[in-house]
């Protein structure tokens, strides 16, 4: 779909987002605790990923992302595999969700390639501080190989747009800004993942982060996701303070993550998030989904708010 009818479309009503890929693969019994987290679900078990797919479509998804958050030509060499199989991965896991979207003609579902942030290419939860040890220029090199790889697949075989996420620092926001310069024809998202009410990760506010990029040809949307629910209420207000762009929220479930045990703690009832979901639409969110944890059940509870 053309980037100008993305963005008119994206500008009212609520578009509903799929939820948490990674958790939804283990409970369809993927392995997915291997460095490449999600992403060797590609090679292994492609018929997993796309019904994880249309799990989401079914349960009222318009938006669904594909299984890539953990590849890149970087994080695949970390762990010995060639730069082209990173490529080819990419590729794939368009072609796994265009797969899963073409069971439902009469459904108008976009592809958006999910594209995690350089700190998930060094599998040590980097992507939750932003303090990297690497230049600008690595930044913008290593987003710019992914986005040259999808820019060059066939319009068919490509996504409606691309959604550069759990974003930690205004300098990964503007490092994409540089990779993007070539392809001013792309559409994409960029959602940050924060620490508190105001502020990413890393401590920029976000509604500099958010200024930064509102502006670029490409952006048609400007975000927030693997963050607690509890503070997306206020981060919406942030960024509407930055830009008039349509605005993406896809939080985590609520539950919390004990780093300690390595677990998840708590639960997370998909009728709470849904009463969450309808007070984001109503301070100005447009776009609305889950991150860690979230199910089919939480998105088929956001969807019933569309109705
Ligand atoms: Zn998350």
């Amino acid at each position: 779909m053309p980037r100008g009818t993305i963005r008119e479309s994206l500008l009212s009503g609520l578009h509903v987002l799929d939820g948490g890929m990674a958790s939804e693969l283990e409970y369809l019994g993927a392995d997915i605790n291997g460095p490449l987290w999600s992403a060797h679900v590609l090679e292994d078990a492609p018929e997993k990923v796309v019904a994880v797919h249309r799990a989401y479509i079914e349960a009222g998804a318009e938006i669904i992302e594909t299984a890539s958050y953990q590849v890149s030509r970087m994080g695949y060499a970390e762990v010995g595999l060639e730069p082209t199989r990173a490529d080819a991965a990419l590729l794939r896991s368009v072609a796994l969700a265009l797969r899963a979207a073409a069971f439902y003609p009469d459904r108008r579902v976009l592809v958006a390639a999910s594209l995690g942030p350089y700190g998930a290419a060094l599998h040590n939860g980097a992507e939750y501080h932003g303090n990297y040890d690497s230049t600008f220029d690595e930044l913008i090199e290593f987003h710019r190989q992914r986005i040259d790889v999808l820019a060059s697949a066939r319009p068919a075989e490509s996504p409606d747009l691309l959604a550069f996420e759990t974003l930690p620092s205004m300098a990964e926001a503007e490092a994409i800004g540089q990779a993007l310069r070539r392809h001013a024809e792309l559409a994409v998202w960029f959602s940050f993942t924060c620490r508190d009410e105001v502020h990413v990760a890393h401590g920029e506010l976000l509604r500099e982060c958010a200024r930064a990029i509102a502006d670029l040809p490409q952006t048609v949307a400007i975000g927030i996701n693997c963050t607690q629910p509890s503070l997306v209420g206020s981060l919406i207000a942030e960024l509407r303070a930055a830009s008039d762009k349509p605005i993406v929220v896809y939080p985590n479930s609520g539950e919390g993550w004990d780093a300690e045990h390595r677990c998840w703690t708590g639960t997370s009832d998909p009728d709470v998030f849904a009463d969450k979901a309808r007070e984001w639409l109503t301070a100005g969110a447009r776009i609305v989904g889950g991150c860690c944890r979230t199910r089919p059940a939480h998105i088929r509870m956001v969807a019933g708010l569309a109705i």
